[in-house]
């Protein structure tokens, strides 16, 4: 090429489940790799009614350039919404609308890091989130996280390492990639910790409403005693990824600096997007839907776990989550699942093998498994076969 390309590009890779999702629009391919809703659940007619009636009353205003914080009553049901499921204490001023969830993050990288900043993650955290900050030129840590969150003296020896920490990324409640979920003194012990070490978190949430068994637990940030700790959030798993709808929480004068920085972004957020959902939510049941959707995934993943059992070896563990998309698989030490993909892609069989969601130590013997996108009898008969080449695999 003979035009000349920021530094940042030469970090920038493929990311390997986009490349694996080409192969799985295939439609005899039994995909575990994506992490896409069920297509069936969603609301079509009901969006076809409610996008009419925001066009017949409000056509202009729907069509027209709006604020950059975004449509005022979509704000504000964000805002009760999260005060009454996860006990904040927001209100509309305090919600700025974004492209996705994902928008959140690449918005947060502006707003917050310098190049070689540091970002302390979770080890395995979301793909996503690790390019949408490396495009920064930060570095990251990982630190180690069980069944009930990050090993907090880790955190802390981090933090107390060096002072080019900006942000802890965090996905608290049935994580992508493991389905995890951090419990009660975690959540609470983070946001003591971002106080005492003057860093600023990020609690990506685009699952909490997916739960299928067990308590809702408060967010992070009902411990925040600081304004350290902001909330991602979307409309992607509980009404549609489509109209690219999230949005941001958080004390009012970083709203305040995410509002600066989105300007020269985009302007603002698609608005007939925004009134629609804002007249979707006012016209349905929304909770009616949500529960429709967790009882399927519920379905699924305990046809999933159940398959697992059945059809795969005993040497290899995975995680039982307790609402979300996905369950997390470690093969025995020396296993390569890059490899076992190669094999299963023969049979048409696709996953997303763990070592890319580890931004600096892979670990090459996991990967994860999506079971919300299929029909139970696909992925009793995808774990089967998946099952099957495994134990050969590991026979080798
Ligand atoms: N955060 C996490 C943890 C995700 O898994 C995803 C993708 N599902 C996102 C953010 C981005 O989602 P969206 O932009 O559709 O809200």
């Amino acid at each position: 090429m003979a035009v000349q390309l920021a530094h940042r590009m030469a970090s920038i890779k493929e990311s390997e489940i986009r490349e694996i999702l080409k192969v799985t629009q295939q439609p005899d391919v039994i995909s575990f790799a994506g992490g896409l809703p069920a297509p069936e659940l969603f609301p079509i007619e009901a969006i076809d009614r409610v996008q009419h009636l925001v066009l017949q009353e409000s056509g202009t205003q729907a069509l027209q350039y709006t604020t950059t914080e975004g449509y005022p009553p979509l704000r504000h049901w964000i805002a009760e919404r999260m005060n009454s499921r996860l006990g904040t204490d927001f209100d509309a001023d305090n919600i700025l609308i974004t492209h996705g969830s994902q928008q959140g993050l690449d918005l947060s990288g502006k707003v917050f890091l310098d190049q070689d900043d540091i970002v302390l993650c979770e080890s395995p955290t979301y793909l996503a989130a690790i390019s949408a900050f490396k495009a920064y030129g930060c570095r990251f840590i990982e630190i180690p996280t069980d069944q009930q969150g990050m090993d907090m003296e880790a955190l802390e020896a981090a933090l107390a390492s060096t002072e080019r920490i900006k942000l802890i990324y965090v996905i608290p409640t049935f994580q992508n990639p493991t389905g995890k979920t951090w419990n009660l003194k975690k959540r609470q012990q983070l946001a003591e910790l971002a106080s005492k070490y003057n860093v600023a978190v990020i609690e990506d949430n685009p699952y909490g409403e997916l739960r299928f068994e067990g308590e809702d637990l408060p967010s992070v940030r009902t411990f925040d005693k600081t304004g350290q700790i902001l909330c991602t959030g979307s409309f992607s798993k509980i009404f549609c990824p489509g109209f690219r709808i999230g949005w941001i929480a958080a004390d009012k004068e970083l709203i305040r600096k995410y509002v600066l920085i989105k300007q020269g972004t985009d302007l603002q957020c698609n608005t007939i997007a925004q009134m629609v959902i804002a007249k979707y939510l006012e016209l349905y049941d929304i909770d009616e839907h949500i529960q429709k959707i967790a009882a399927l995934y519920k379905k699924r993943r305990d046809i999933a776990l159940q398959a697992i059992q059945r059809y795969f070896p005993e040497n290899i563990s995975y995680t039982y989550p307790q609402g979300g998309l996905f369950t997390w698989m470690e093969l025995p030490e020396n296993a390569s699942a890059r490899h076992l993909l190669e094999l299963a892609l023969q049979s048409k069989i696709a996953f997303v093998p763990g070592g890319s969601f580890f931004p600096n130590n892979p670990k090459e013997n996991t990967l994860r498994l999506n079971y919300s996108n299929m029909s139970e009898e696909r992925i009793d008969a995808g774990l089967q076969t998946l099952g099957g080449i495994l134990k050969e695999y590991l026979a080798r």
